[in-house]
């Protein structure tokens, strides 16, 4: 199978740099698929999953919101924060999740509503991505 070069980058360091198969990301109304050959652009990512081909395997990461810009050499996607499910501290989203949840619950601004809900949107991703339970 075909294979491009992405680099995903955050803000504090480069989570990936290679090759891969294929890409599939979270956009504002679903999700978008990247393989060799595809059209260059450039589309808004929102909270949810990264999920990367590579050697015929997919792997799933979790991701904040970003953009990813797809040339035609290569590929870059910028996000806020991306992490292995490994790397997610169930703990701490799941303290991220009461309190986002605590926030909506007392009906505070609209902006501070905005802010809450999508505090909740990362604890549940990163609580998807690591296969986490909740009690
Ligand atoms: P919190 O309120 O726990 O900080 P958050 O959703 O506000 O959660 P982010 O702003 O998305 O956190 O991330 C800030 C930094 O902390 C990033 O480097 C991110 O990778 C890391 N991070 C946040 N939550 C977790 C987690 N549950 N496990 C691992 N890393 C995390």
């Amino acid at each position: 199978m075909s294979t491009y070069h992405l680099r995903i980058m955050t803000p504090e360091h480069e989570f990936f740099n290679g090759e891969v198969e294929g890409l599939i990301v979270t956009v504002p109304d679903g999700e978008l698929g990247i393989f060799a050959g595809h059209l260059p652009l450039v589309a808004p990512l929102v909270v949810g999953s990264i999920r990367l081909k590579i050697d015929g395997e997919w792997k799933e990461a979790f991701n904040s919101e970003g953009f990813i810009e797809v040339g035609h050499d290569d590929t870059v996607l910028f996000t806020q924060a991306c992490e292995w499910p490994e790397d997610i501290d169930v703990v701490r989203a799941e303290e991220a999740l009461r309190r986002a949840q605590e926030k909506i619950r007392q009906r505070r601004s609209i902006a501070e509503h905005k802010g809450s809900k999508i505090s909740l949107a990362r604890a549940m991703a990163r609580l998807r991505v690591a296969n986490h339970k909740l009690k």
